[in-house]
């Protein structure tokens, strides 16, 4: 551990290290891999003390949609800071959260026309989990409380959203806190044996869960899932189908479906849900990281007509008791409604096309390297794995391919052996064939 005597003359890295705790993080490793300290951004690109420009290609964990200081974003928000920056939103309400509602609302064509507001992606979750729970303890079903979750599926990192995720390291650490869940097959379309197609791949998996369904629907409250795409869990991707094989079982098993687009939504996924690939709608839809581009902390749940009449009466004790202090931050939300002004007006789902086919063209030369495997790409997410036999050191890989990125001028963070970009929807042609030339060098530097 560093010590640091004159903090005002040490960099602002060892700083950094001495004082700020950073997430999901062994600090130690900082020893001898680097920090980056940004200081500025502007579009597609971030900025170090020395100047040195980085292209951030995953969006900054898949927050950033139109760049980095944006200037229509930054507007927004200091004129909503010239009018209220915030108030409560329990008995008080302001334009920007009304304005954001209603947008949200007609997106859903008014399937999903009621918002209740968080500031981070793991409450939206948990808002979506404890609705499920409490709606069917008002519908007199109180058994109805387990929830199913996905294989390999991530939903964040608070309790609740935590046991309806699946990944091993946190397992370990924190399962004893952790309330029971059903975790069923992933229809992640990788598994595809040789002659099948990502849609059997899809029945396959929705066929368990209605083996599932069929025997424990009495004791189970909603089925989660991350639409299309499971982001932190390697970028996995499947069909839509699955999303429709699914929606059918939730309806004849009277379970709810919850679509956790914190990352694919606000058009990652080529549409602005990713459910309208598969056009269902679930009965809460959660969403954060892109909504407000990136600027604030934001995240939302949407539920139907039929899950918040549930919760109209007389007793408060029937309200859906829940609430953060932050909820329906004004600036948060100016931030998000400047986004879905530049969504309508930039038409940026149309030029999109474009700006994906230039990724598939930058990236043409990983579907040709016989040491990669599984390339696939849903709308702005790009993903292919390294074979594990070309990897010397498989735990290291990510970190020096991190690092070799780094060198290369590109922000990019692959997830055990699988390499991803998800970069904001403003890069230009020319920043699209920059980014995949640097990294095809830098992957020839680290499997050297
Ligand atoms: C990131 C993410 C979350 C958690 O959001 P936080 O803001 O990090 O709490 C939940 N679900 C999905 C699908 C995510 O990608």
């Amino acid at each position: 551990m560093k010590v640091i005597s004159d903090l005002n003359q040490a960099p602002l890295v060892d700083r950094s290290l001495a004082a700020v705790w950073h997430p999901c993080t062994q600090m130690k490793q900082h020893e001898s891999f680097p920090l980056v300290a940004i200081t500025k951004g502007k579009g597609a690109w971030l900025y170090d003390e020395k100047g040195n420009a980085l292209l951030d290609a995953i969006s900054s964990w898949w927050t950033n949609l139109f760049g980095h200081s944006n200037p229509r974003i930054n507007q927004a928000i200091t004129a909503q800071l010239e009018k209220i920056e915030h108030v409560m939103l329990a008995g008080f309400t302001h334009p920007p959260v009304v304005e954001l509602s209603e947008k949200l609302a007609a997106l859903t064509d008014h399937h999903l026309g009621h918002v209740f507001y968080a500031s981070d992606g793991a409450s939206a979750v948990e808002i979506a989990l404890k609705m499920s729970h409490h709606y069917w303890q008002l519908h007199d079903k109180p058994q109805k409380k387990k929830f199913v979750c996905l294989e390999n599926g991530y939903h964040g990192e608070t309790l609740g959203a935590l046991a309806v995720t699946d990944v091993a390291i946190f397992r370990e650490a924190y399962g004893s806190l952790l309330q029971d869940v059903f975790t069923i097959t992933s229809p992640d379309a990788r598994k595809a044996k040789l002659g099948e197609s990502a849609e059997d791949v899809a029945k396959h998996a929705a066929n368990q869960l209605e083996e599932l369904f069929a025997k424990e629907h009495h004791n189970i409250a909603a089925f989660i899932v991350e639409p299309l795409v499971q982001c932190a869990g390697q970028m996995a991707m499947f069909s839509a189908e699955y999303l429709r094989l699914v929606r059918n079982l939730c309806d004849r098993y009277e379970v709810h479906l919850i679509a956790d687009e914190i990352a694919v939504g606000c058009g990652r996924s080529g549409k602005f849900f990713a459910c309208e690939h598969a056009g269902i709608w679930p009965d809460f839809l959660t969403l954060s990281k892109g909504i407000s581009g990136g600027y604030l902390p934001l995240s939302l749940c949407l539920a139907t007509d039929n899950v918040y009449q549930a919760f109209y009466g007389d007793q408060t004790s029937q309200g859906f008791l829940h609430s953060h202090s932050y909820t329906g931050n004004p600036l948060a939300c100016a931030a998000a409604l400047a986004c879905l002004e530049i969504f309508a007006t930039d038409k940026v789902l149309e030029k999109n096309i474009e700006r994906s086919k230039d990724l598939a063209k930058a990236f043409a030369w990983a579907k040709s390297d016989s040491r990669i495997e599984y390339w696939r790409q849903q709308g702005m997410i790009l993903a292919f794995d390294v074979k594990n036999n070309s990897l010397k050191d498989p735990k290291a890989f990510a970190r020096t391919m991190f690092a070799n990125s780094l060198d290369k001028g590109v922000l990019i963070r692959p997830i055990g052996n699988t390499i991803y970009v998800m970069p904001p929807y403003i890069l230009t042609p020319e920043e699209s064939i920059q980014l995949g030339a640097a990294v095809q060098s830098a992957l020839e530097k680290t499997l050297a």
